[in-house]
């Protein structure tokens, strides 16, 4: 797949996130594949035909006018900077591009602090700069810790164990780390206290987003369980809209997090 190298008019920008006041997208597009993204609304201000996943634009002035913008400031920056709301900063050609670490420095010497959510090890690359910032967290989102499902459902991600072990490997380098279980799977995902316990050690803080069952995001996951798992499609349906289920979802996150002595910091329903 090629990637396009396009210039960016603007890499700083607002954000309404939680947490984060501002995020920068070193790329437009994200080649990971996750069949649930929740990115692909982004595809109609791309100019792109191919499918959402098929594609990828990289900003390749991203470091240079991040720099740039940060000089114009005369006030340091109020709050973190996240990477990233619409792509993921650590896809495989950022290998290549180094785009994100560019990106990093920029910020690490405008002395601004950084979270970072990806499902790349390649994220490891930067421990040198990470451990730098005053203040830098990474998370690892995971659905699951199965790669055998990961490759049906986030067939160019890394797979889910090599990424509980940048955590690890993050935490243990002194990293301020965290999982984003997203989306939690109904019917695939493993139980959510397995799941926990799976990360505990690894991980400082953990949030759970359920899945979306609405649009594209949905139908997405629909179709690779009718074409996988067809004997647990019903089940899903039904699980992923029973506000129930969701709720008894929630305690058993949050009364897991509290056993392991994992900060929960959230679980977010649309
Ligand atoms: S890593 Fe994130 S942005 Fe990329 S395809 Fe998966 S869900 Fe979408």
């Amino acid at each position: 797949m090629a990637v396009r190298e396009i210039q960016a008019k603007s890499m700083l920008q607002k954000s309404g996130l939680p947490g984060a006041q501002y995020v920068v997208n070193p790329y437009v597009g994200c080649v990971h594949g996750c069949v649930y993204c929740y990115a692909r609304f982004m595809k109609r201000f791309t100019g792109h035909n191919e499918p959402w996943g098929r594609f990828l634009d990289a900003r390749v002035n991203a470091p240079e006018l991040l720099r740039r913008e940060l000089a114009r400031r005369r006030a340091p920056l109020e709050g973190a900077v996240f990477l990233s709301s619409v792509t993921d900063p650590y896809q495989p050609p950022e290998a290549r591009y180094r785009l994100t670490r560019g990106v990093l420095e920029a910020l690490l010497d405008h002395g601004a602090a950084v979270d970072i959510l990806t499902k790349s090890d390649l994220v490891l690359r930067d421990l040198d700069l990470l451990r730098q910032f005053k203040t830098c967290t990474v998370g690892l989102s995971l659905s699951t810790l199965d790669d055998a499902l990961a490759r049906r459902t986030e067939p160019r991600a890394t797979p889910p164990t090599k990424r509980r072990a940048a955590l690890q490997a993050l935490h243990d380098a002194g990293v301020r780390t965290y999982a984003f279980i997203s989306p939690y799977l109904p019917q695939l995902s493993a139980g959510i206290e397995e799941l926990l316990e799976a990360l505990a050690g690894a991980v400082d803080e953990v949030g759970v987003e359920a899945l979306n069952p609405s649009g594209a995001n949905w139908a997405g996951v629909e179709a690779a369980i009718h074409r996988h798992y067809p004997e647990r499609l019903e089940t899903h349906r039904a699980a992923v809209r029973d506000a129930g289920y969701w709720a008894a979802l929630e305690l058993q996150a949050r009364q897991a997090a509290a056993r392991l002595g994992i900060r929960f910091t959230g679980f977010y329903r649309h």
